[in-house]
């Protein structure tokens, strides 16, 4: 089925060799992911979700039984007093900026503790100049980088904290720079230190690509507000739209009324259908998570023994479904990214090529061929052509997906005389 697909038997050859390496690996993500399967599990049955959840509502949307039995297994998933779960947050940006802006007064002070935040929160915390940016409406910035080690720098967080500091905003998966990805334990630790100084201060983390990737989330630690997108991890790859916000009863409250209006609050908001598809994308999403995990740790390894650098290496432990594979040159970068969109599903006859992106200082080529646009759990890589040529890689909703995409990567670089496996580390 490989040669039908277009997979060269010396690719073949070359990726199963790795691939058997890593057979211990994969059964740890697999427990992982059985754990996380039976947590999700639990929240719907004790929540007794039920076929009459999978109603539509229309309008307002008033006595959506179904959003509310979902918000609430959320909260269960994620160990939270609330959550707001909704189709009207369009992404992760606007989730983050719910969160930020319905907690936030003007006079108040935010600190980001992981140093420089997602590119779009640049523009909602008004570090770029922004209309209505948090800065528009008096909302204070600071910055706390981590240590050149990538950890918390702790005397730094204590030197900045001060009573005008209302939130402390932690970013769990490194994005699109090369510090490593926060884990939960290391949140956890920098939550009770914030909390220690000042017990009434929010702590929010941004929880893009790290659902599911560990047992524990950062609200088990007591994080106030755990956020993310329904297009990546939790959505499982069935969620065609929406955000999540899980976290104290105060602070999602505070953001209701800011997602709709003062006074309606969680009462309006129209589910449109979409239930079905939030229930279940939600059951997947651990097995849909631990797929994109190993793809990400097989795609690691794989251009680690071609001698290429890849962060995270081979072994170092996983905390999002990130990989990053620099390349050096133009060449590699776009030929990984033609191999990733040939593998796609949807799209897969389509050349991705380099293009002037608002926003970006270079040139970006990104591939993805999904059937829900711009999902990022459905396999998918980008990157600037600029050094060191980086490609991003995430997703794919199998782990034979994942594993397929990175073998037309090789098919591809390998035509192109750009790779060989002959010998690949000299
Ligand atoms: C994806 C992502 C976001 C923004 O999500 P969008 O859905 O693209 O708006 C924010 N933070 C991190 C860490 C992300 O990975």
């Amino acid at each position: 089925m490989y040669q039908k697909l277009g997979i060269s038997k010396e690719v073949l050859h070359y990726a199963d060799k790795i691939e058997a390496s890593l057979q211990e690996r994969f059964a740890e993500i697999d427990k992982i992911a059985e754990y996380n399967q039976g947590k999700v599990l639990y929240a719907m049955q004790k929540n007794k979700v039920s076929d009459i959840h999978f109603a539509a509502t229309t309008g307002y949307g008033y006595n959506d039984l179904g959003r509310e039995v979902l918000e609430q297994v959320y909260a269960d998933v994620f160990g939270t007093e609330d959550a707001i779960v909704r189709p009207q947050i369009t992404c992760g940006t606007h989730a983050l900026h719910l969160a930020l802006s319905a907690n936030l007064r003007p006079g108040d002070e935010m600190i980001s503790i992981s140093g420089k935040p997602y590119d779009t929160l640049e523009e909602v915390i008004g570090i770029r100049p922004s209309k209505g940016s948090l800065a528009e409406y008096g909302v204070t910035y600071r910055q706390v980088d981590l240590t050149r080690e990538g950890c918390f720098d702790w005397s730094k967080i204590k030197e900045t904290i001060s009573p005008e500091t209302k939130l402390v905003a932690i970013q769990r998966s490194k994005g699109y720079q090369t510090r490593p990805t926060l884990s939960t334990e290391q949140i956890g630790d920098a939550i009770a230190f914030v909390k220690k100084i000042r017990k009434d201060i929010i702590v929010m983390v941004d929880n893009c690509y790290g659902e599911f990737v560990q047992k524990k989330e950062p609200s088990n630690f007591g994080a106030d507000m755990v956020v993310g997108s329904l297009i990546k991890n939790p959505g499982g790859g069935l969620a065609p739209i929406g955000g999540y916000i899980a976290g104290t009863r105060q602070c999602i409250e505070n953001i209701s009324y800011r997602l709709s209006a003062p006074g309606l609050g969680k009462e309006v908001g129209a589910t449109l259908g979409l239930n079905q598809s939030f229930f279940q994308g939600l059951f997947m999403a651990p097995v849909v998570t631990a797929g994109a995990l190993k793809g990400a740790i097989y795609a690691a390894n794989i251009y680690e023994s071609l001698g290429f650098d890849v962060i995270p290496n081979g072994t170092e432990p996983r905390y999002d479904i990130i990989q990053a594979i620099s390349f050096g040159k133009p060449q590699g970068l776009i030929g990984f990214c033609r191999g990733i969109q040939k593998a796609a599903p949807v799209d897969s006859y389509v050349e991705p090529e380099p293009w002037a992106m608002p926003g970006y200082d270079s040139d970006v080529i990104m591939a993805a061929g999904a059937f829900v646009q711009g999902s990022s759990i459905e396999l998918s890589a980008d990157g600037p052509l600029k050094p060191p040529y980086a490609a991003y890689f995430q997703g794919g909703l199998t782990w034979y997906h994942a594993k397929f995409g990175i073998l037309m990567t090789l098919e591809e670089l390998w035509r192109e005389k750009f790779i060989s496996f002959d010998n690949p580390l000299s």
